[in-house]
């Protein structure tokens, strides 16, 4: 196995260009995946010194470098992503390695990550040797463990613009220690807009009216959520259950926030 651990960009994008490569970030994930055989890389390229971290604010928004960790982000004034970050399973040691861009690209069904730059509209960029793109989170993820990168591409930072109105945040899981069943990001404008994370194979949307948002909720997650994320948390129809409960109380936490 080639290990290679470039200093900028550009390394990164060139030790990628064969596609035969496997991206290393915090290795939270994909260090036990190697250590147990799941996955064999031809070649590591390792983010460490990459100057991938740190997060900026610019105009009208913030720009996260992909190794930003959790426990960055959670003493950061990033919406939203601050509090996923505090809420993360795992202990300091996962917050300390865990990556955003490594959630991202990870693309878990489980995670929190995703539905969370779904609802902030935020959008990632991607490298490859001669050229960069910028995807909306909306269009990141096709599915389970699956994103539109290809293998020669890095993430290399996500942009997370002001929020759209005011937020809400609820995580449902079973015990302080497991991942999140069902996540519910909401954004108060002039709508409702949640995003259901670990529901579905990736984020689902639903969209209400503010005046009857109690009404228009319950049939509206029932039909996104015709195929639920089934895993060893819990089963689809448990999850088809209990997802219009969190939005609801997500949606209830938002327009607190928002009087
Ligand atoms: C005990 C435990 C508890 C956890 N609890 C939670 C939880 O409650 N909620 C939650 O959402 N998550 C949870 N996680 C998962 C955590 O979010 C991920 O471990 C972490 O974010 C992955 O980041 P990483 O940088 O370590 O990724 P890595 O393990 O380095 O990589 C993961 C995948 O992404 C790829 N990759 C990494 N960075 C990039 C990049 N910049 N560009 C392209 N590809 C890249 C890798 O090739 C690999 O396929 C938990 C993990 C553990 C181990």
């Amino acid at each position: 196995m080639r290990y290679t651990r470039p200093s900028d960009v550009d390394g990164v994008t060139a030790a990628l260009a064969d596609g035969d490569a496997v991206v290393v970030g915090g290795g939270t994930m994909v260090v036990p995946d190697m250590t147990h055989g799941k996955v064999r890389p031809a070649a590591v390229v390792d983010l460490a010194k990459a100057g991938l971290a740190g997060i900026t604010r610019g105009d009208g928004g913030w720009v996260i470098g992909a190794m930003t960790t959790y426990t960055e982000l959670e003493r950061s004034d990033v919406p939203l992503l601050a509090t996923v970050a505090r809420g993360i399973t795992g202990g300091p040691q996962i917050r300390n390695r865990g990556t955003v861009g490594g959630s991202a690209s990870y693309a878990n069904p489980s995670s929190d990550v995703p539905a969370a730059l779904v609802a902030l509209g935020a959008r990632l960029r991607l490298a490859k040797a001669g050229g960069v793109r910028e995807v909306a989170a909306a269009d990141f993820f096709l599915g389970a463990f699956r994103t539109v990168r290809e293998p020669d591409e890095v993430l290399t930072a996500i942009a997370v613009p002001d929020p759209a109105g005011a937020l809400g945040y609820l995580k449902f899981k079973l015990v302080e220690g497991s991942w999140p069943i069902v996540t519910a990001a909401t954004v108060v404008g002039p709508t409702i807009r949640v995003v259901l994370g670990g529901a579905a194979a990736k984020p689902v949307t639903v969209e209400v009216a503010r005046e009857s948002w109690r009404e228009q909720l319950r049939p509206a997650v029932d039909r996104v959520l015709t195929e639920p994320w089934d895993d060893v948390l819990a089963p689809g129809h448990y999850r088809t259950r209990i997802a219009p409960v969190i939005a609801a109380r997500s949606v209830a936490s938002a327009l607190e926030e928002a009087a």
